[in-house]
């Protein structure tokens, strides 16, 4: 596979003025065709390209870049990354059996996050033979050591500390404020790591950070990891030498379609967790979720009605909040264009979906191209936290989903039909 570094921020281009909207070399108006919509329709080649990137940036660092699964979990993604050479930053049990069924040979390339681990978790996670835990509080590190202790297995941790660090980012994925509820004081780091120095089944292994996501300045980093080396620093005098530090992931991507250089803003990140890593000679481990997958995906849909209610003109799609649930949660923007563009003047309207809420839109007074009923719009930048947040709300199936490597195009999730939503229930 080719991987041209220098190519656009997204993978989904117009091949000629007029034609319809590609993915690489397919058309999404063929895939639509072909698989019905809503569709979300990913790049493997743009995935490929980002893990690179980190990578690369990192080289120095013996890195290792841990997919943040949580971002997009199919399993055909994971595998792709997987075969490449990433970990993962897994957030839960499920998580982990993603992993374990679509990359087994990855398991000791995972760090398990999340305030809120269950003892099977945990012990999944033992069982499993995974390289980090990063614990978030003294009373899980307690049920990490009882579960190794239990089942006589090592355990490698790390503190996920919390820096009071400000990430100007949405409130709801800002994370790295001492108010949050994630990680531990970084004041009490010292005295945690010490209170468990020597025990049998617990290796202090390294030591986490994660600041939020969508974080568009690379200083916040940089900022984070000075802090995480000081502590790094003070354990190395008590006789405490980690061997990794986790800078987590959270480095944002332009939602506007702006000129965006996505490789000029990996090498950023990494000078700015280089100058905070000071004389750490260790493994850096970064967790980049969004920053990966977020640009390679659409969400394809059909154009069902537009309708005009006094003053305002609804574009009313086959796709909904229950696909796609950004705007409706964090206010989140998505550029919306036409797959096969028509003459005429944008206009001024709301593109919305058929859930019953008024929260079920994917635009307010946008500028968009003319459409019809029956023609297609792509929902773009839509890769992560998209199919991911999808729900079945309304009793809507899921959206399939299809992966573009170079011009072959392949289902790697089936629409879901009634018959799986109805499967569990008992009248
Ligand atoms: C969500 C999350 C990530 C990934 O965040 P992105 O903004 O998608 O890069 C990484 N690490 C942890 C601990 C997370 O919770």
């Amino acid at each position: 596979m080719t991987v041209s570094i220098a190519s656009s921020p997204r993978p989904f281009l117009h091949p000629r003025p007029g034609s319809a909207l590609h993915c690489g070399k397919v058309s999404l108006d063929a895939l639509a065709r072909r698989f019905g919509t809503p569709l979300y329709v990913y790049s493997a080649d743009q995935i490929v390209e980002r893990l690179s990137l980190f990578q690369q940036a990192l080289k120095g660092r013996e890195p290792l870049v841990c997919y943040a699964v949580k971002a997009n979990s199919a399993l055909a993604i994971l595998k792709l990354l997987a075969d490449r050479g990433a970990g993962f930053d897994i957030v839960s049990g499920g998580e982990l059996e993603r992993v374990l069924a679509a990359a087994p040979q990855a398991v000791e390339r995972v760090v398990f996050s999340g305030v809120g681990k269950t003892a099977a978790e945990i012990d999944l996670a033992l069982k499993s033979g995974i390289l980090q835990f990063n614990v978030e509080s003294e009373a899980e590190l307690a049920l990490l050591a009882e579960r190794a202790t239990k089942l006589k297995k090592h355990a490698r941790f790390a503190l996920r500390v919390n820096p009071d660090v400000f990430a100007d980012t949405h409130p709801y994925i800002s994370t790295g404020l001492r108010e949050h509820k994630f990680g531990i004081d970084i004041r009490h780091g010292l005295r945690i790591y010490k209170s468990v120095a020597g025990h049998r089944r617990l290796e202090a292994y390294g030591v986490s950070v994660h600041i939020g996501s969508q974080i568009r300045s690379a200083e916040p980093f940089g900022a984070a990891i000075a802090r995480v080396s000081k502590l790094v620093g003070q354990l190395r005098s008590e006789g405490i030498a980690l061997q990794a530090i986790d800078a987590g992931g959270g480095l944002g991507i332009d939602y506007h379609g702006g000129a965006f250089d996505a490789a000029a803003k990996v090498r950023e990140y990494a000078l700015a967790l280089e100058s905070g890593l000071g004389g750490f000679e260790g493994r850096l481990l970064v967790e980049p979720g969004r920053f990966l997958v977020a640009q390679a995906g659409a969400l394809v849909a059909r154009v069902l009605q537009v309708k005009r209610n006094g003053k305002k003109t609804f574009v009313i799609t086959d796709a909904a909040m229950n696909d796609l649930i950004r705007p409706a949660l964090y206010q989140a923007h998505h550029d919306i264009v036409p797959v096969t563009p028509r003459a005429g003047r944008p206009r001024l309207v709301d593109v919305v979906g058929p859930v019953c809420e008024t929260g079920d839109f994917f635009a307010h007074d946008r500028k968009l191209r003319p459409v019809e009923p029956g023609d297609l719009v792509a929902l773009l930048d839509a890769g992560a936290y998209g199919m991911a947040q999808s729900s079945n709300y309304n009793s809507r199936p899921r959206a399939a989903e299809v992966l573009v490597e170079g011009t072959r195009a392949r289902l790697i999730r089936r629409r879901e039909t009634m018959a799986d939503l109805l499967g569990p229930e008992r009248v």
